[in-house]
């Protein structure tokens, strides 16, 4: 229940779903494929210098924009993948996860009452933020059953107050990687409305088949107005380090430190020197983890649909979504909500990404960033959905002392 002391404006915050679920995988013993995180590690020599770093006495506050060594790392990386350059002492900045950017960057930017764009489904810390702010979210949809972004919705969303526009590609939920022509026109309207781009790449490494990652910050007149947000933990498989970052113009870098050095002060000191060198060192293991992803795509997506879900194939992030109206729900959370008693396999109901519920009622979304034989015990479960539902919910119930 709510403490009568909290604020109204996180009255609607709750357990987020991600925790609600992972907690629940663990409860019943399931198979996790709900919350995005590998059960693998990054690079051994990444791995290697973060324990050297505490062996050696990095462990102390670091500079608050993040050391030297990872804001150049960050910069010639930027500049080597996408031809964007950043000068590493006055537009980086190294954040506490892609989440820290996030929050600093729409608290630094949003005042109460402006209206903030992003594409719906969207991802929980969004909205969060947003609320936090004061501002108001407006969303774009990539709805099902292709979710792509319809350009005149988008363009209908601005209106005087509109302040910024989030956007996330390759996306979560739905892997969709806009496309040039998405970005161009995205840019556009931009510079027409004269409003702040912030753009959360992720999983900007996270590619596939002939998918290409284009960041919006080198589109015309989006270098002064956009804020690219990363984060190793989706691109060295190091989750739970939260480093992330910023990159941007002087101006608003200075804006989004200012709000930081307040969340967080500074960020985790030993996993800087480490992320660094993943990053000077690691793209062709970046390379082979991508390749490796798309193969564990390919291998969710073969056994989801020997249980008559049909997927819809991500072009880029770790996640897939399936429609579950095949076996007979209407509605995902339902559909999550039986299935660890089900069969022992968790999932994330679209509907928690959306404003506009209905859009997202019938799909769920899976995680494939996981073993192979993890996946393959997942499927090997969900065959049990062939059962009839009366037979498992009288499984699950306790049996009488
Ligand atoms: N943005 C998106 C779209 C995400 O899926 C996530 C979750 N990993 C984040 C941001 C947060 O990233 P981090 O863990 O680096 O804070
Ligand atoms: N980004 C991850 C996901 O979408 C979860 C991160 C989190 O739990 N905050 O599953």
């Amino acid at each position: 229940m709510a403490s009568v002391w909290q604020a109204a404006r996180v009255a609607a915050t709750t357990t987020t779903i991600f925790a609600e679920m992972s907690a629940l995988a663990v409860a019943t013993e399931s198979v996790n494929l709900g919350q995005g995180f590998p059960d693998t590690d990054g690079p051994d020599f990444m791995l290697d210098e973060a324990r050297m770093a505490i062996a050696t006495g990095i462990n102390q506050y670091p500079p608050g924009r993040g050391i030297r060594p990872l804001r150049q790392a960050i910069s010639d990386h930027c500049r080597r993948h996408y031809g964007l350059t950043y000068d590493p002492e006055t537009e980086v900045l190294v954040t506490t996860g892609a989440t820290e950017a996030l929050a600093a960057t729409i608290l630094a930017f949003v005042d109460p009452g402006d209206e903030v764009v992003a594409l719906e489904p969207f991802y929980d810390s969004y909205a969060a933020s947003i609320e936090l702010a004061g501002g108001r979210r407006v969303g774009v949809g990539l709805f099902g059953p292709d979710f792509r972004l319809d350009h005149g919705e988008l363009a209908a969303a601005f209106t005087d107050r509109t302040k910024a526009l989030i956007i996330n590609t390759p996306h979560n939920p739905t892997g969709v990687v806009l496309d040039r022509a998405d970005l161009a026109e995205i840019a556009r309207l931009a510079v027409q409305h004269d409003v702040l781009v912030i753009c959360d790449e992720v999983y900007e490494h996270l590619t596939f088949d002939d998918a290409e990652h284009l960041p919006l910050a080198g589109f015309p007149g989006m270098r002064e107005r956009t804020i690219r947000i990363s984060s190793a933990g989706k691109t060295f498989s190091a989750t739970g380090w939260k480093i992330g970052w910023a990159l941007s113009t002087p101006e608003l870098i200075t804006g989004i430190t200012a709000v930081k050095q307040f969340l967080t002060y500074v960020s985790g000191a030993p996993f800087q020197p480490a992320v660094a060198r993943a990053l000077n060192e690691g793209d062709d293991w970046v390379e082979f983890a991508r390749r490796e992803l798309q193969g564990k795509r390919d291998r969710l997506a073969a056994g989801l649909r020997e249980v008559g879900l049909e997927p819809v194939i991500p072009r880029g992030t770790y996640f897939m979504s399936t429609d579950v109206r095949p076996l007979g729900y209407t509605d995902g959370v339902e559909f999550c909500r039986d299935l660890p008693a089900r069969c022992g396999v968790v999932a994330i109901p679209h509907q928690v990404f959306y404003d506009n519920v209905e859009a997202g009622r019938p799909y769920v979304r899976w995680a494939f960033c996981k073993q192979d034989h993890v996946l393959d015990e997942a499927i090997s479960r969900l065959h049990q959905l062939a059962e009839p539902r009366h037979r498992a919910r009288e499984a699950a119930r306790p049996s009488p002392v």
